[in-house]
Order: C-alpha cells, then sequence, then structure tokens
C-alpha cells in the first residue's frame, strides 16, 4: 500500500514551509495519519483522493493543536470516522487494520507522553508524526509533557526497527532514517556535554545556560533554545548528577 500524501496547508514559522503533513492509506479500510488542523482545502484533498469511499479512522500521532485541531472539521465530513486513540486507545505493539494492510502502533513519547508511531511492516514504512524531520531538530517541550530521556529512548527503539522510510508529520520523506536517528543521537549528547561544561564554569540558570552553548542566536530562538537545555537539566537530574534549588542548577550528588 502506498500512503498520499495531504499537506494541511497550515505553512508557518512554527509548522515549516510546507506544513502539515497528513498520510491517506487507500483501500479496504481508509485511515489518515494525523487530522491537520482543518483548512478547507485539505478537506476537498482527502475527499477527492477517497473519491466517495468513507473515511475510516484518524490515527493521531500526538495531541498537540497542529496535528489534532482538523478533527472537527473531519467528523463533520465524515460523521462516521473512528478517531484514536480517542475513541479507542492505542496497545503498544497492537495491530491496526490500515487501507490493505496493517500498522503496528508503537509507543514514542517524549516529544509528548502520548507520542505514538505506526509501523508498516512490510514496507517497513514509518509514520513518525514528530519523532524527527529531515533538516532539522524536535523541540523536547520541557513545561509541556517533552521528556528527553523518553525521546531517546523512543529515538533508540525506533533504530531497532530498522524503517527503510520516516514519513514525517513535518518536511520531506527521510530515506535515511538510522542515519538522521544517529545523528539526532549523537547531537544531544554532544548539547549534553555542552549543559555540563556550562554548569563547571559555574552558571546556574538555563538562561545562562543558553549564552554560553548557543553562540548567535537569534531573538526568536530563544524560547526553543531555553526548553531544550532545561530538557537537558531534567534528564541529568533524574540521572542524579544534577541538582536543582530554587531555579539554581549545579553539578552534584542529590543530598541523601
Ligand atoms: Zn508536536
Amino acid at each position: 500500500m502506498s500512503p498520499l500524501l495531504l499537506r494541511a496547508h497550515n505553512a508557518s514559522d512554527w509548522t515549516g514551509p510546507t506544513g502539515n503533513n497528513t498520510w491517506l492509506l487507500r483501500g479496504r479500510t481508509p485511515v489518515l495519519v494525523d487530522a491537520g488542523v482543518g483548512e478547507a482545502r485539505h478537506i476537498r484533498d482527502i475527499a477527492a483522493a477517497l473519491a466517495g469511499t468513507m473515511l475510516a479512522v484518524v490515527l493521531v500521532t500526538h495531541g498537540h493543536p497542529d496535528h489534532v485541531g482538523g478533527l472537527p472539521a473531519i467528523r463533520e465530513r465524515w460523521p462516521s470516522v473512528r478517531v484514536r486513540p480517542a475513541s479507542e486507545p492505542f496497545v503498544d505493539g497492537g495491530s491496526i487494520d490500515a487501507g490493505d494492510g496493517a500498522l503496528r502502533a508503537i509507543h514514542t513519547p517524549g516529544h509528548a507522553p502520548d507520542h505514538w508511531c505506526f509501523f508498516d511492516e512490510e514496507s517497513r514504512d514509518l509514520f513518525c508524526g514528530d519523532l524527527a524531520r529531515a533538516g532539522g531538530t524536535i523541540v523536547i517541550p520541557a513545561r509541556r509533557g517533552g521528556d528527553l530521556r523518553e525521546y531517546l529512548a523512543s529515538l533508540e527503539r525506533i533504530l531497532g526497527l530498522a524503517p527503510r522510510r520516516l514519513l514525517p508529520g513535518h518536511g520531506p520523506i527521510v530515506e535515511d532514517p538510522s542515519g538522521l536517528l544517529r545523528e539526532y543521537l549523537e547531537h544531544r549528547a554532544a548539547r549534553e556535554r555542552q549543559v555540563v561544561a556550562a554548569l563547571e564554569a559555574g552558571r546556574t540558570t538555563p538562561d545562562q545556560i543558553v549564552d554560553e552553548v548557543y553562540a548567535d542566536l537569534a531573538p526568536a530562538l530563544r524560547g526553543a533554545a531555553a526548553e531544550s537545555v532545561l530538557a537537558h537539566l531534567l534528564k541529568l537530574k533524574d540521572e542524579g548528577s544534577v541538582v536543582e534549588a530554587g531555579g539554581l542548577w549545579a553539578l552534584g550528588e542529590p543530598k541523601a
């Protein structure tokens, strides 16, 4: 089965120059992966591609607004559609009828606690949501459910599946998943070393660490950089190598 890319028509600084991707699997069980934001053009494109058949299921990779905002418009157009996991939770590793075949649901928390990927074992395509995107890194929003430790574990788990391609929520298809995922793991490891070095140099707040770690940062990216630093600090704290008191961070063992 060959998934059809249907763009959500919501290009922005945040969603990327081509906006969100949604993926339609036609066949016995027409399935859409991710819902977009309800743009009329998107709904028309889905309907045209279905050519009169009913959309059976929407699979949601995670609950961020650019992936679920279109659900009301989709329900209005196809009232019998089942939205998962809203109507029926996923089972990690469980099989889902999709198109003329099946997808395996893979729980991949990190970017969001409710993040799922969907793996087509026959073609080895992985619908990866916001786990990865070509030509950029993924934000781990530490204050809104992001968790770097979980994210790194999810990257390792997907590496272990050896997918042939990643069909992401944003940007082009990733033709070399192992290369990109390994790059991600190396990038995060390098960033962690920089955060530890900044702590060693006596920096104590995420803001100070951002100044130390990110040279020539555009002001618009400062918030995301601070989130990323905080994600690293929380990971190091979970691992017991960093302590925090009153918003100030330092290397050291937690007091017994
Ligand atoms: Zn997201």
